[in-house]
């Protein structure tokens, strides 16, 4: 029996509709942008696998430095101990994040590096004696799978079963250029009439909600409000790090600087689970007293573990090299290229691009959503030619790993323009 078969029968899962026809694909070994079937079919990872891969599958340099700290040791707990790998990681991040950034905190994944962030910030208020139990967030944001980044999610279909039990959270519009003196407003008003502790956001690239993408300067003068009125700012880049909008930090593009960053995904160059969340050293002395209450009681099992701090610092050893931002210059001007040559394409709703995420919104007889049935027909036409693309409902998008080669592009654009002359 295929291990596709076998697996039908044992394994749930994530985000699969149980219903679907379909076998999962079982991938065999992986190299570069490719990944390889059981049967041998290649598939080229237009997607670097869910948002994670930045210089390609097996690397063989990150996969050396994994296979040594392997021969060194595989975890400690991380209280009360520490190892060289986390303490490296922590100065080498801290040396590319914004400068108002002085603390790291580990976690897992994404969804922890975000709840790591609101406990954070609600706990800063609590241990200055103050209840501010609000937090402000975008429209269509998504934070993760955990409650408290479903709350402060988008209420919609990834969490109606548990909507009663989500904390309250005000979602504001996604600013522009006409909404913006209005967001403003509201975010005055909101912050004179209510306890906020903290404002959320994904900064300039909302992924899950399709590749929805908005200007860094609207942003920029939203965090400026929440820091007239002390509101701790928290910017969600577990996607938009390490290199993705084009500078190593979507924060790179912003004037204001976020409170407390949080980083996953490309964090180990989509190696192994690992979360960080980067803090200004106001809020980590907050936790600094005399009164043990004060502390900070947040932690995982795996917290900080050494083989995923040494995937990471080799991916940031890859980070700093000048090819790496060669491949990602390439891959903008690529995009660019095909943007503009399709920019009034008739099967299009809308094309934009911010960095090396490229996104295609097709017109269809639906409205665009998450289950939006054109998802099905362009996973089957980019499969059939063996490139992997998982849309978001009728949005499509090219957010491939940095090593990616113009043949391979070329090879994805022409097989976009197939489909959409075909609508
Ligand atoms: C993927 C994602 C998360 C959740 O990360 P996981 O590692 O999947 O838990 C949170 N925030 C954003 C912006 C994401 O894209």
């Amino acid at each position: 029996m295929s291990t596709s078969k076998k697996d039908k029968d044992l394994v749930w899962h994530p985000f699969t509709h149980l219903r679907s026809e379909n076998e999962n694909i079982c991938i065999d070994r992986a190299e570069g942008s490719y990944y390889y079937d059981e049967k041998g079919t290649r598939y080229i990872d237009a997607i670097s696998s869910w948002w994670v891969n930045l210089h390609g599958h097996s690397h063989p340099y990150i996969n050396s430095k994994v296979a040594e700290q392997l021969g060194k040791f595989e975890h400690t707990m991380f209280s009360g101990f520490t190892h060289k790998p986390a303490v490296d990681l922590a100065e080498r991040l801290l040396k590319h994040l914004p400068k108002n950034q002085s603390k790291i905190f580990y976690s897992d994944n994404g969804s922890t590096a975000v709840e790591v962030a609101l406990k954070m910030a609600l706990q800063y208020w609590d241990n200055k004696g103050e209840s501010k139990p609000l937090f402000i967030a975008f429209e269509n944001a998504y934070h993760g799978d955990t409650f408290g980044g479903m709350s402060v999610g988008e209420r919609n279909v990834f969490n109606n079963a548990f909507e009663q039990l989500l904390f309250d959270v005000v979602h504001v519009p996604l600013p522009n250029a006409d909404n913006i003196s209005e967001i403003e407003k509201q975010l005055q008003d909101l912050f004179k009439n209510h306890s906020v502790a903290g404002f959320i956001f994904e900064p300039l690239v909302q992924g899950a909600a399709g590749m929805v993408m908005y200007e860094a300067q609207y942003l920029d003068r939203l965090i400026s409000i929440c820091n007239k009125h002390k509101v701790i700012t928290i910017a969600d880049e577990v996607m938009t790090g390490f290199g993705r909008t084009g500078k190593f930090f979507a924060s790179d593009y912003l004037q204001n600087k976020p409170d407390i960053i949080c980083l996953s995904k490309g964090l180990t160059g989509g190696y192994l689970p690992l979360g960080v969340t980067g803090c200004a050293q106001f809020i980590y002395d907050a936790f600094v007293s005399d009164d043990k209450k004060k502390t900070f009681f947040h932690g995982h099992s795996y917290t900080g573990n050494p083989i995923s701090c040494t995937a990471a610092l080799a991916s940031m050893d890859l980070m700093e090299e000048k090819r790496t931002w060669i491949g990602i210059d390439r891959i903008i001007k690529k995009h660019e290229l095909f943007l503009s040559k399709n920019a009034s394409h008739k099967a299009i709703k809308s094309i934009r691009q911010t960095g090396t995420i490229l996104a295609i919104e097709l017109k269809t007889d639906e409205h665009t959503h998450y289950l939006n049935n054109a998802s099905e027909k362009i996973t089957e036409h980019f499969l059939k030619h063996g490139i992997l693309i998982r849309p978001l409902g009728n949005v499509f998008y090219v957010l491939p790993p940095y090593c990616i080669n113009f043949g391979d592009l070329d090879f994805i654009y022409t097989r976009i323009e197939e489909l959409l002359n075909s609508k």
